[in-house]
């Protein structure tokens, strides 16, 4: 009985495994090139060819090993031609039909008097297709090739598989493992060009998509800071004066506010500055002229004061000055100095009055001070102008 032997029934398990999963994975893989789905589909000959030997080996045991045999040479001729055709999808798609050719063609070979005058022929053909994959393995070693390396050794080892049964007349252990290792070549051939190969593809994709996902990222980032950046800017802006560049009535009364709720304990000083006569100057000169002033006044008190000193335009030719860690007399004198200046240095020539409040003596809140600082403004513009006075001396 021709599967009853050990050799013959792992021979069929090998075939059978191997072939199967080949040529299932012609249509089960969607994403391949033709030459693959090809060469896969070749390895349904082997697997029809040796079910079939295995249904009717019993009443037919002759016939089945003709089989057998007959369907590794035709698996080599067909793969040993799909492997050699590097271009033309036509010549491919006609290679598709050719394993059902190459079936029918076993089934017919397979008769006993058509089987007995081939041997020879067989013998030829196999040691012929043995030689051509050998060469072609040996020119994609040279050439380092890998792609299509272990396609054309495992067809070659299968030729030698098939070779060694001929000449042996029986499947002996030698046939068996070049058989497995023949197989196991092919399949690892085929997981290469096709699953392996859409891994890569799938992981370059993720990496790269990763890439693409940080780099978005960053850009993200970087834009939403500029944004920020740009609305600092904005709001910096919104709380300063457009001719001057001095903080607004609004901005230094918080800036007031802030530090006499983060410093309680501090001594500190605000000044009034008020232009004198302004609207004598302007009606006189002209109001460019006038601005001319305001701007002048600005310039000398930026340079005058320390760089902790706050400087805002209260309205119109009025100015308020938040002196930290200043008491009354040294404020009184600051301000003194700075009226001196501004008498004897500004161009156009102009004077300021001033009128000084200090914390905590003269008012705890910034309404409370700016209103103290005010009336003693006030009282400066009573004496006569170009004059400082302190609230406290009221
Ligand atoms: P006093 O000495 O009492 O302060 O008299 P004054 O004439 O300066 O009176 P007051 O301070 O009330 O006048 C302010 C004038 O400043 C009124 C307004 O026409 C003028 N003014 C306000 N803002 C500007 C400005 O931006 N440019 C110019 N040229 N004039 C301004
Ligand atoms: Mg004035």
């Amino acid at each position: 009985m021709l599967f009853l032997s050990l050799e013959n029934q792992i021979f069929f398990l090998i075939v059978l495994t191997f072939s199967f999963l080949i040529s299932a994975s012609a249509l089960a893989v969607k994403m391949q090139t033709l030459k693959m789905r090809v060469f896969e589909l070749a390895f349904a000959i082997p697997f029809i060819l040796n079910v079939t030997a295995f249904l009717t080996a019993a009443y037919n045991k002759s016939g089945a090993t003709s089989l057998l045999i007959l369907s590794h040479i035709l698996l080599i001729v067909d793969c040993s031609f799909v492997l050699i055709i590097t271009q033309g999808a036509d010549a491919l798609k006609l290679f598709a039909v050719v394993p059902f050719i190459f079936i029918g063609l076993g089934f017919y070979l397979s008769s006993p008097h058509i089987y007995s005058c081939l041997f020879a022929a067989m013998c030829f053909v196999t040691f012929v297709f043995l030689v051509i994959n050998l060469v072609l393995l040996i020119n994609n070693m040279f050439h380092n090739e890998k792609s299509h390396m272990t396609g054309h050794a495992g067809i070659f080892i299968l030729s030698s598989s098939t070779g060694l049964w001929l000449i042996q007349g029986t499947i002996t252990a030698e046939v068996l493992i070049l058989l497995a290792l023949g197989y196991i070549c092919c399949t690892f051939y085929v997981y290469n060009n096709t699953l392996a190969e859409f891994f890569r593809d799938y992981q370059d994709s993720r990496e790269s998509l990763k890439r693409m996902n940080s780099s978005i990222h960053a850009e993200v980032i970087r834009r939403v800071e500029a944004i920020e950046k740009s609305n600092r800017k904005l709001l910096e802006k919104s709380k300063t004066d457009s001719m001057t560049g001095l903080f607004i009535k609004s901005a230094i009364i918080e800036k007031l506010a802030n530090i006499l709720e983060r410093s309680p304990r501090m001594n500190l000083s605000i000044l009034m500055l008020d232009i004198d006569n302004f609207k004598h100057i302007n009606d006189s000169l002209g109001h460019q002229h006038g601005d001319l002033c305001i701007k002048s006044l600005t310039n000398f008190a930026k340079t005058s004061f320390r760089q902790d000193d706050i400087i805002g335009r209260y309205g119109g030719d009025e100015f308020i000055v938040i002196l930290p860690d200043t008491p009354s007399v040294k404020a009184f004198i600051i301000a003194d100095r700075f009226r001196e200046l501004i008498q004897s240095k500004s161009n156009p020539e102009i004077t300021i009055s001033v009128g000084i409040s200090s914390y905590p003596e003269d008012g705890k809140s910034p309404a409370a001070l700016i209103e103290a600082a005010d009336k003693a403004l006030y009282t400066s513009k009573q004496k006569g102008r170009n004059t400082v006075t302190l609230y406290s001396s009221l």
